[in-house]
């Protein structure tokens, strides 16, 4: 089984990438950010605030999450139900970083994300799958590009989905969200030893995929 680890800080477009990597090396794709962002749904659920989030930690037995792969597109089950629909949304995504930075919810979801290496060849996208979740991948890429260039990338997308948000509120918040994965203790965010760094300022999506592809080629040859 080839295990493919991409890291990287938010909006320096690893999803997309990821999906073409699967393409071309025919594996899973394992979004490990829905892992988070579903336990960010279980916390606001449960009414704790993002400013108390600690209060989840006991109440992690109660929840059951689980990941599915139908027709190659992942499905994020909280306690049995599906709640991959729910994920995407501008509350969850601050509950997602910030109960991702507790270590008890990192601790359950190791094993979790282990055991689908196990019956597929994957690439994960995360924060530390080549750091902490597989040291030993075949392949591990850290997929960069600057606060600004990321911050003009959602931006562009709000203005797209007609959301009216300032450039410099989308840029406070994505350096905002850079200093909590980089700063917290459990498993922040950083390339691996043995990571090729790819930065993708100033690429657009076909070129960083044509050349992260490429990267992946030599290094698994
Ligand atoms: O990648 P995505 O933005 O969906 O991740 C949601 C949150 O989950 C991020 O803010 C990040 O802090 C956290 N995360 C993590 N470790 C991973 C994947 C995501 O801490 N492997």
């Amino acid at each position: 089984m080839l295990i493919i680890a991409v890291d990287g800080p938010a909006g320096a477009g690893k999803s997309t990438i990821v999906k073409k990597i699967a393409q071309a090396f025919d594996c899973v794709c394992v979004d490990t950010g829905a892992i988070y962002r579903t336990v960010g749904v279980f916390a606001s659920r449960a009414g704790i605030p993002t400013d108390g989030i600690e209060a989840v930690v006991p109440l992690l037995d109660q929840m059951e999450v689980r990941v599915a792969f139908e027709n190659g597109v992942q499905k994020n089950y909280l306690n049995g139900e599906e709640v991959s629909a729910y994920l995407r949304t501008e509350e969850i995504s601050r509950y997602a970083s910030v109960v991702s930075a507790l270590p008890a919810v990192r601790a359950k979801f190791l094993s979790v994300q282990r055991d689908i290496a196990k019956e597929n060849s994957v690439v994960m996208d995360g924060r530390d799958i080549g750091t902490v979740v597989f040291p030993n991948a075949d392949a591990k890429i850290f997929l960069t590009a600057t606060p600004e260039e990321r911050a003009r990338r959602r931006y562009v997308q709000y203005v797209e989905e007609g959301k009216d948000v300032p450039y410099e509120e989308v840029l406070r918040t994505v350096k905002e969200r850079d200093a909590r994965d980089e700063q917290r203790a459990a498993a922040p965010l950083k390339p691996a030893e043995d990571a090729i760094l790819v930065d993708t300022t100033g690429l657009n999506e076909e070129e960083s995929v044509e050349l992260v592809i490429r990267l992946l080629k030599e290094r698994l040859s």
